[in-house]
């Protein structure tokens, strides 16, 4: 039971981080209690930024002696609302931010969870190396909340999800005690694997403090196409050829509808569409290899074999790097340019690959006749199986109205998607949106289990006592 902080208590917290550690000024908080997609709007009365891993566990062990709770914030670039506080002590990781080292040898990266994961990826390219976990958000998004939030984004299919990619954690438990586990080891079987399970906790199970991640050699080759389709059949008979021709050279393949391309070439400017005749589906491909060649022969191999079997009409393949990244703008973009076209019920889905195809078909239908007129937004990693399934009001609709049926349009897809064996988060997590969505999904037991395994860590539920379940 966690109860409301006094000033007496609050005094004794600023002075564990000194006055560069803390703030409750209005103004410096206003854009920490609000997130991306101004669903949640939060209140804090302080936030504290501790510089080092010492100062987090003194944070953490006296808010565990006293019943204080916390929200842990990284990049506040989540989506399903875990890092924005409801009255709980902000603690934010915006200082811990030293990349402790990069070694190409044992290629491992080690670094403080406030670093960037734009920053871990530049870091390993002056290393001559590579951290491959790249999405929209790399920018502001932190190493400690993607490790947190197991985060996906666009190279999934080659090197897994953030959890995939860590060796070795850094952690604040909730009981205040540091567990030093920042391991370099490839191979560990040594018992349970605390950091795959503080990996995606979403902050309920320890302040992650800094991270050891593998780290892979650059691309010499890299080629980026857009290929014109003509559904959701086509992109999966066109993904097991690429695997085939590519094998584990394929790094992404995204799929995109046109409504989203639409929204993209009306709202983000400086998009512009390299094919022509608006088609129906497309899908933003990328393959990597060893050699500089390699990847466009085999792209342009891929694709003629394709194109002759009837699978895919227009095809683009970038001739440069700038042509690539606008090819990836497009993709990038689908979200953003989302937000003029007024309210929108999210999902982000996973479903076995093969039953893609299935997905897209019920919910598309399942909508069409729950909310007549709405726009479908449907794009994502779809050779993980994961598809942003976004449900949009009627063009010139209400926004207030569309809203008003979001919970039930939402578990109407959360259906489809649960009936097919999938998921309700492929990536983004529960947060304090998902948990109830996702009892639904999971068998008595596990909820008992993890349950059971966060009481046991955290009896007091003093971390993100909102988050998870
Ligand atoms: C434009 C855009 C595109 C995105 N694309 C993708 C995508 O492709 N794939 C994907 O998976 N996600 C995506 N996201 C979601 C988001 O970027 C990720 O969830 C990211 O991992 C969050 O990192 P963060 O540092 O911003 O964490 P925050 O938003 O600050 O926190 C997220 C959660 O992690 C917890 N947390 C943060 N830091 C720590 C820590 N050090 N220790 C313990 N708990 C912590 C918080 O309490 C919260 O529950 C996108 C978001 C945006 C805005």
């Amino acid at each position: 039971m966690t109860v409301p902080p006094s000033d007496a208590l609050l005094n004794r917290l600023k002075a564990m981080v000194g006055p560069s550690g803390w703030t409750d000024d209005p103004e410096i908080l206003a854009p920490r209690l609000v997130e991306w997609r101004d669903r949640w709007s939060g209140a804090t009365p302080l936030m504290l930024s501790p510089a080092t891993t010492g100062e987090t566990a003194a944070i953490v062990r006296f808010c565990a002696a006293e019943g204080l709770a916390l929200t842990v914030q990284g990049g506040n670039t989540g989506l399903v609302g875990g890092q924005i506080p409801q009255g709980e002590i902000l603690l934010s990781t915006r200082r811990m931010r030293a990349i402790r080292d990069v070694d190409p040898v044992d290629d491992v990266l080690v670094a403080e969870a406030g670093v960037t994961l734009a920053e871990v990826q530049a870091a390993a390219a002056e290393a001559g190396r590579r951290f491959p976990l790249s999405l929209a958000s790399e920018g502001t998004a932190t190493l400690g909340g993607v490790v947190s939030t197991n985060a996906g984004g666009v190279a999934v299919l080659r090197f897994g999800s953030a959890r995939d990619l860590v060796l070795g954690l850094e952690a604040v438990l909730p009981n205040g005690e540091v567990w030093g586990g920042l391991r370099r080891l490839r191979k560990d079987n040594t018992g349970y694997d605390l950091k795959g399970l503080l990996s995606g906790a979403e902050g309920t199970l320890g302040v992650i403090t800094a991270a050891s991640v593998k780290l892979f050699p650059r691309p010499a080759g890299r080629a980026v196409a857009m290929v014109a389709l003509e559904g959701p059949d086509a992109a999966l008979d066109l993904l097991s050829r690429a695997r085939r021709n590519a094998d584990a050279g394929l790094e992404a393949f995204e799929l995109m509808a046109r409504q989203g391309i639409e929204f993209a070439l009306r709202n983000i400017p400086g998009q512009r569409d390299p094919l022509s005749g608006a088609p129906p589906w497309r899908v933003l491909l990328e393959i990597a290899s060893p050699d500089p060649a390699g990847a466009g022969h085999l792209m342009e191999t891929l694709l003629s074999e394709a194109s002759e079997a009837g699978v895919i009409g227009e095809a683009v393949i970038a001739a440069s790097e700038s042509q690539a990244a606008a090819l990836w703008s497009l993709r990038e973009n689908q979200s953003a340019a989302q937000k003029p076209e007024g309210a929108t019920w999210k999902h982000d889905i996973s479903v076995p690959v093969s039953q893609v195809p299935r997905f897209l078909r019920e919910a598309s239908g399942a909508m069409a006749a729950f909310a007549p007129g709405c726009r479908i937004s449907a794009f994502g990693h779809v050779g993980d199986g994961n598809i942003h399934f976004d449900v949009l009001r009627p063009e010139g609709g209400d926004n207030a109205a569309h809203l008003a049926r979001r919970a039930e349009g939402q578990a109407r897809v959360h259906d489809i998607a649960i009936a097919l064996g999938g998921s309700v988060s492929a990536e983004h997590g529960l947060g304090v949106m998902k948990a109830d969505e996702a009892r639904r999904q999971k068998d008595p037991a596990e909820i008992a289990l993890l349950t059971t395994i966060r009481s046991a860590l955290d009896p007091g539920r003093i971390l993100n006592p909102r988050v998870l379940f």
